[in-house]
């Protein structure tokens, strides 16, 4: 047997095991047979780097096995790139499969012909027929999604492992895919709660977006790394004894800040030395009130910077992050962040949408039939509803792309309402974005605005934890179309502008 087949037949074998360790009533034979199918249909093929074709669809397979889904998902992602690449049909898959696998895969492969190139993500929108088709089939993706969250799961999978295997590409196709993956991708895993996959796409990225800064950037952190290993291997033992003595069952490890992410605070703080949680200290423990017990143990051992205790357990970010963040003067007054969270929350917090397969399939009854592997949970996906819906109200494509960029690509601030209700507002948004978040009357009835208890100009950008207040009157002049100019989110713009149609007739 030569290498590539040993390496396809390693690679099958461990698939299907990493799927029995999940689900023990998953259909393997469904899935080897699958395989066998695929395998078939991309036959002769090859992958740019000289691998057999095949190689791909079962590495993609084997990430979402790993992060537990259900195996129609797998399937799906082994037939990923059939009708694209072979040639296979949606019916095919649908009379060989079933008709939900072929809506997956063909989902897959529509939002693979899309083209999100640097063009039109930047400042300039080319009216060129072309890019309207796309960004039209990019509104078709967010319909798909609301649908089923997974086609957007497997096309994730399949840019990171083509990300693994960009090395095989010119410099220019290099660029541009990372730059994509930047710029879309990424964050779309964020806004699904996938921490560890965003971070991951983000780093695979990086090394091609910006090869110098990415180089600069792993010697900066490697001295720093190396020189808190140490130190937070003994703090690390030191937390272990004061909790055992406690009785708190913890697992504790040291956590790294990935790359990218430490370039992009670099670019805000300009120093090093300045970014605390470079390097940072993670204790999982059994239920949410251990946490809170474990935080007032780390306090009363270690003074806190008052400032950076964050409590997401109570107030989850709008991702659904959950978990006690805290910075405390550790051993020798050496500056630390401390997180703390239970096993579920860490699972959540990697893994977002996708952590929910596995627990609903877990909490579900045994009667295979009854169970609905589409499933999502709805909080989760409710701004692609949301998103949809103002889009159905938008008639300009190019409005309609714009409103994207901002609402869905850019990063995001979270702001609270004086109830501690939290709202989550794309970066640059204003008192007006906010009040329109809250509710359309109180936009169009604001008159002033508070933030953390001071009045500000309703066109001042907020920042990430403002609390924000709106003053509202009933009989109020109404919104200016001044606003425009700074309304940052399409919710805003569009109550705006249909408030200033309806006075003008
Ligand atoms: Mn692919």
């Amino acid at each position: 047997m030569n290498k590539t087949k040993q390496a396809i037949k390693i690679n099958i074998e461990k698939l299907l095991g990493l799927i029995a360790t999940y689900n023990k009533e998953a259909d393997l034979e469904l899935v080897k047979r699958t395989f066998e199918f695929a395998k078939k249909s991309h036959e002769g093929q090859k992958r740019l780097n000289g691998d057999d074709y095949i190689i791909h669809p079962l590495n993609v397979a084997l990430i979402l096995a790993e992060m537990k889904m259900d195996e129609k998902t797998i399937v799906a992602a082994l037939l990923h790139d059939l009708i694209e690449k072979c040639n296979v049909t949606e019916r095919d898959i649908e009379q060989k499969f079933s008709s939900e696998i072929a809506k997956l895969v063909s989902g897959v492969t529509k939002l693979g012909e899309m083209d999100f190139d640097k063009a039109s993500f930047g400042k300039e929108f080319a009216d060129d027929p072309k890019r309207i088709k796309n960004i039209e089939s990019l509104r078709k993706l967010f319909l798909a999604m609301a649908e089923d969250i997974r086609v957007v799961l497997i096309k994730l999978a399949d840019r990171y492992h083509n990300l693994k295997t960009l090395h095989a590409l010119s410099e220019k196709d290099q660029k541009r895919i990372a730059e994509e993956t930047l710029d879309i991708f990424a964050p779309l895993a964020d806004r699904l709660g996938m921490g560890r996959f965003k971070a991951d796409l983000e780093d695979l990225a990086f090394q091609f977006s910006n090869p110098s800064e990415f180089k600069n950037i792993l010697k900066l952190t490697k001295g720093e790394f190396l020189e808190k290993e140490k130190y937070l291997k003994d703090f690390k033992k030191y937390l272990e004894e004061i909790l055992k003595k406690e009785g708190i069952e913890a697992e504790i490890e040291g956590r790294a800040k990935h790359l990218y992410s430490v370039y992009k605070k670099l670019k805000k703080e300009g120093d090093i030395s300045k970014i605390y949680d470079l390097m940072a200290i993670r204790i999982i423990v059994p239920t949410k009130s251990d946490c809170y017990k474990t935080m007032g143990i780390v306090h009363s051992r270690f003074k806190p910077l008052i400032y950076r205790i964050k409590d997401y357990i109570a107030v989850p970010k709008p991702n659904g992050y959950q978990s006690l963040h805290t910075t405390v003067f550790g051993l020798d007054g050496k500056i630390t962040e401390i997180q703390i969270r239970t096993a579920e929350m860490h699972e959540e917090a990697e893994k977002g949408v996708a952590a929910h397969w596995h627990y609903n399939e877990m909490k579900q009854t045994s009667d295979y039939s009854k169970r609905k592997s589409s499933f999502a949970p709805k909080d989760k996906i409710q701004w692609i509803k949301e998103l949809l819906d103002w889009q159905e109200k938008t008639e300009s494509t190019k409005e309609f792309f714009e409103g994207l960029k901002i609402d869905v690509f850019k990063d995001r601030i979270f702001v609270f309402s004086p109830k501690g209700d939290v709202f989550d507002l794309p970066e640059g948004s204003t008192p007006v974005d906010f009040a329109y978040a809250v509710h359309g009357w109180i936009g169009d009835h604001l008159v002033g605005a508070k933030v953390n208890g001071k009045m500000i100009s309703i066109d001042e950008p907020l920042e990430n934890r403002d609390i924000v207040e709106i003053i509202t009157k009933k009989n109020s002049p109404g919104p200016k179309r001044d606003w425009l100019k700074f309304a940052v989110t399409s919710k805003a713009k569009q109550r705006i502008r249909a408030y200033l149609n309806k006075e003008s007739k």
